[in-house]
């Protein structure tokens, strides 16, 4: 096993549980693997595949994902191929002859395509195992139903003596035992592993109004310099705007939603997967064919409606294992807008609680990476240290003054406002508005002036958590003070804020240097520095072997590769064959060119 990982994937060893997991599907017995996107599903079934008689069949939901799989293990020269509806019909008579003759170790195919070939080409081929890749898909329960998964149920009964291994990131109960019963797996090992994404960084910035959002995401991706990111938006006109605003910045932008053209949006995919473009502004309806390993950032311009949403799109970021960045802007707007969607769906008890869960995550103030794992059902008793609460643990002060101001203004407009129009008495904003409902003659008209208005959003937002204001979202939003907030009112309770502290503009701005963008296991180790020039001419290097095969960089070498050549420096083919990642195929292929390079920039 450890022979052919290193032969082919150059790895020296397995993650936990990938090895378990191979065993099981060796001794032909059916298997279900939960594990987080980047956790390395793939080789979980590539391995066993290589290592058996015959031919693997992996069904995949999506051609873009098939496409990425496939260019990958050919990049270490394995032989696998994928049928679907772009091949024409030369390409798919070969890939049926390698079928038949065994000469193919994976097919991939996607679940319509498998049930059309189920009495054909499936009959006369050796199948060594099935994998069901993104196996959620076959769920009503799971957030990504596919009614063409439904009927992979049949495999069982047409090959029983096939061992069957179903992969997905999805971790809930129900979903999982629905995969396992849908799919009549025979008492399958089920093996889930840790869902924590520890390369990945997570912050929250509260009550931005859009302008300080911009600027706020404009400094973010001048910190990553010209690395890859996603900015998810709410609503297609959204994805357009804040693309809008990135080009007048001189960003390759690219905008992806469900409103465009299937050409528009394979060709915004395609151009983010080959960099041409650094920068997809997108709905949620982006990210389910990205393989891409490496997304360097995710920004969440609004609020998503689930964690479940909110954890899977965040893990389209580093893949390769490098740090990643995610930064989630949360308002009340949003919260306002979610919250009547959920009402009106279908399912409004569950939705709700689905955005109460996102809610509390965006509001704590403790470590969030413990909250969205104890959401996944895995306990954790240590702070992360990667997260905006650890790394800036909450101030409190005694705002008792400021909420009994906001309070006062509430009871004094009757209740009938909502946030914008009660943070413009405060500050005495005259609107019309304001102007026509007389509120300018209230007696708290401007007595929040000494607070700017995205302090306030920050404020209400903090007096929502507290419970001392409500929402009447079938009263036009309008804010209702509590019964608890009537104690602050009439000064029975103190309110205790937290502090609101801005990284102002002008501050932090420089770009991570390349040393900090290191693998972990390599940031300690600085008696090999890793030097700019070298990693940027290694890039070019790629870059230009890439656009040579028509492939996307990160399948030639993933970041991760390539910073490990660049530290370790390699000049012989047999030291750069050493690197983690480079396999026998990719050893010969690449190792000249690399070496060369290496020798002559020494
Ligand atoms: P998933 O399908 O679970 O999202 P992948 O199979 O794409 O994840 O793997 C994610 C990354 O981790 C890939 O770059 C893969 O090559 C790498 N990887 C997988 N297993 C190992 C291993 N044992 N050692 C080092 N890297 C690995
Ligand atoms: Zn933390």
């Amino acid at each position: 096993m450890l022979h052919i990982l290193k032969t082919y994937f150059g790895y020296d060893g397995f993650r936990p549980l990938q090895e378990d997991i191979i065993r099981n599907v060796l001794q032909r017995k059916d298997t279900l693997v939960l594990m987080p996107t980047g956790g390395g599903k793939s080789i979980c079934y590539q391995v066993p595949a290589l290592m058996s008689e015959g031919t693997a069949v992996v069904v995949s939901p999506l051609i873009s994902l098939m496409k990425d799989q496939v260019e990958s293990l050919r990049a270490n020269g394995i032989s696998a191929g994928a049928l679907n509806s772009l091949n024409d019909e030369t390409e798919n008579a070969s890939l049926r002859q390698a079928c038949v003759s065994g000469k193919l170790k994976l097919l991939y195919i996607s679940p319509e395509r498998l049930m059309g070939e189920i009495t054909y080409l499936l009959r006369d081929m050796h199948i060594s195992l099935f994998a069901i890749d993104e196996a959620h898909c076959i769920s009503q329960w799971g957030h990504d139903f596919r009614p063409e998964y439904a009927q992979l149920g049949i495999l069982r009964q047409l090959f029983p003596k096939v061992p069957v291994i179903a992969l997905t990131a999805t971790a809930d109960k129900i979903t999982r035992e629905d995969i396992a019963k849908q799919l009549h797996l025979d008492a399958p090992r089920v093996f889930v592993s840790s869902f924590d994404r520890s390369n990945l960084s997570l912050d929250v910035k509260r009550g931005y109004t859009q302008k300080d959002k911009h600027r706020a995401i404009l400094e973010f991706i001048a910190k990553h310099g010209d690395e890859s990111g996603i900015i998810y938006c709410m609503s297609r006109s959204k994805t357009e705007s804040v693309a809008r605003l990135l080009c007048e910045y001189g960003l390759r932008v690219a905008v992806y939603h469900a409103g465009l053209s299937v050409e528009a949006r394979n060709r915004a995919q395609d151009d983010f997967i080959n960099d041409r473009v650094q920068v997809v502004c997108a709905t949620v309806a982006f990210g389910m064919g990205i393989d891409k390993s490496n997304v360097r950032w995710v920004i969440h311009y609004n609020l998503p409606k689930s964690i479940e949403s909110f954890y899977q799109e965040i893990g389209r970021a580093g893949r390769d294992g490098l740090p990643g960045d995610t930064l989630l802007f949360y308002s009340m707007a949003d919260l306002v807008l979610l919250t009547k969607f959920a009402s009106e769906s279908g399912q409004q008890a569950i939705n709700l609680e689905k955005l109460e869960r996102m809610r509390q995550y965006a509001e704590a103030d403790i470590c969030r990476r413990r909250i969205l794992l104890n959401y996944f059902g895995e306990s954790r008793t240590h702070d992360c240290g990667n997260c905006d609460v650890c790394k800036n643990p909450p101030e409190r002060f005694d705002g008792t003054v400021i909420v009994q101001k906001a309070l006062n203004a509430i009871v004094r407009a009757n209740q009938r406002v909502g946030t914008r129009i009660l943070i413009d008495i405060l500050r005495g904003n005259l609107s019309a508005e304001l102007k026509e409902k007389g509120y300018q003659e209230l007696k708290t008209y401007g007595a929040g002036r000494d607070i700017p208005a995205r302090d306030w959003q920050d404020y209400l937002l903090q007096m929502l958590q507290l419970g001392y204001i409500e929402v009447a979202y079938n009263e036009s939003n309008h804010l209702k003070v509590t019964s608890a907030g009537i104690e602050v009112l009439y000064g029975r309770e103190r309110a205790s804020l937290v502090l609101i502290k801005r990284e102002e503009a002008g501050g932090d701005k420089r770009k991570k240097t390349r040393k900090e963008r290191r693998p972990p296991e390599l940031q300690f180790t600085d008696a090999s520095e890793e030097s700019t020039g070298l990693y940027e001419a290694l890039r070019d290097l790629r870059k230009r072997l890439a656009d040579e095969e028509a492939l996307p960089a990160y399948i030639v070498m993933s970041d991760k590769v390539l910073h490990l050549i660049a530290q370790q420096r390699p000049t012989t083919l047999e030291a750069f064959g050493n690197i983690s990642g480079i396999g026998e195929y990719k050893k010969k292929k690449y190792g000249k060119a690399f070496t060369d390079l290496i020798r002559k920039h020494a």
